[in-house]
């Protein structure tokens, strides 16, 4: 219905570990929305890594498979600035009984609402009447309820009623797949090994792995050759600045994780698993090699292990790979990933 983008689906919205518990709850209120009990339902997480979609995703499923149903998407700006003008045009009153007629109502970027007092009372008044009702709440927020500062506690309370999910960064795999999906839609064939390429380079959020693909698309169209290695190159050098290349402690736990195949959780765990002793200690002794950080903190960033503990990791490594050029490669190969 309103303010609803067909072009975000669940079909098109990649599944992958850094997503999984807020797709699958999203899709089980769309297809049972105010029936779950995950009602609100309040997804959070960082710039670009999918909360739009995701929740215009629902809205679309339930227009498309409840057609009795009033789907509203609105941001928290437009609803806040909605709310002002019912104010000067004296027309709260409609503007409430609009709003008290959805059944499911999406609002994006709650942590907009932050210090606007006025507009929280209404939204509140909404909720409630909306929630007593069985209709539908979805919610979207760039950071968790409780680090939501400037928003009244009896919202906040509220919110922890239903369900509250996260989006994360996206993993290595879910990346690949993101990139392959993007180029089928587009109808483009690239060899797998570009696409790994690109998928290691850019490792911020989705939105930002869309644009290195767009810039890659019309650049090849501009000098009228394929995507290949070279060009993948050339474009991501001109594209990634020097902030983001820096290498910092989640980049270096990542690719470490992603090339033992181990979990990042396992990294910073409790483990002492000699399968992954070993690619901890080598995610330490990167991350004294290419970041600034104090041997304090390296073990702060590693489940917050002692300094001796990060001594002892660096020093096994670099007696390793003195010993034994199988590891000298492996760390080798790791480091220029880094590059
Ligand atoms: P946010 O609202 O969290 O800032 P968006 O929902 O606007 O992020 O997502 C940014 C871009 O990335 C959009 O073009 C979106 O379609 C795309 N995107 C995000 N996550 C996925 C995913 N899991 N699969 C496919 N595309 C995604
Ligand atoms: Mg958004």
């Amino acid at each position: 219905d309103l303010y609803l983008n067909p072009t975000y689906s669940f079909d098109n919205y990649i599944e992958g570990d850094c997503n999984r518990l807020a797709r699958s709850a999203g899709m089980a209120v769309a297809q049972r929305p105010g029936v779950t009990s995950f009602n609100p339902l309040l997804i959070y997480g960082g710039v670009g890594l999918g909360k739009t979609h995701l929740v215009q995703a629902i809205g679309n499923h339930i227009k498309g498979h409840h057609h009795d149903k009033f789907v509203l998407y609105v941001s928290s700006e437009k609803f806040t600035n909605q709310f002002i003008n019912a104010i000067k045009s004296n027309t709260l009153q409609d503007f409430t009984d609009f709003y008290m007629k959805v059944d499911a109502l999406i609002l994006d970027d709650v942590q907009f609402l932050s210090g606007k007092e006025k507009t929280q009372d209404t939204f509140f008044h909404i909720f409630n009447h909306l929630h007593q009702s069985g209709r539908q709440i979805i919610m979207t927020s760039d950071r968790r309820p409780s680090e939501l500062q400037g928003l009244q506690d009896r919202l906040l309370s509220r919110f922890k009623w239903g369900l509250t999910a996260d989006l994360q960064q996206p993993d290595l795999e879910t990346r690949i797949a993101i990139i392959q999906r993007k180029l089928q839609a587009e109808g483009i064939y690239i060899e797998y090994s570009v696409i790994e390429y690109i998928a290691h380079s850019v490792n911020t959020n989705v939105r930002e792995l869309e644009g290195v693909i767009i810039s890659l698309m019309a650049q090849a169209s501009l000098v009228r050759r394929d995507i290949d290695l070279d060009l993948a190159k050339i474009v991501m050098k001109n594209i990634v600045t020097a902030e983001d290349r820096e290498v910092n402690i989640d980049t270096i736990q990542e690719i470490v994780s992603d090339y033992y195949d181990v979990s990042i959780a396992d990294l910073k765990g409790k483990s002492r698993k000699k399968e992954l002793v070993y690619p901890r200690q080598v995610a330490m002794y990167f991350a004294k090699e290419l970041t600034d950080l104090s041997l304090k903190s390296i073990g702060y960033h590693f489940g917050g292990r002692d300094h001796s503990t990060v001594i002892h990791a660096i020093q096994t490594i670099s007696d390793l790979m003195e010993q034994d050029d199988s590891i000298k490669e492996a760390v080798q190969k790791i480091r220029s990933t880094f590059s």
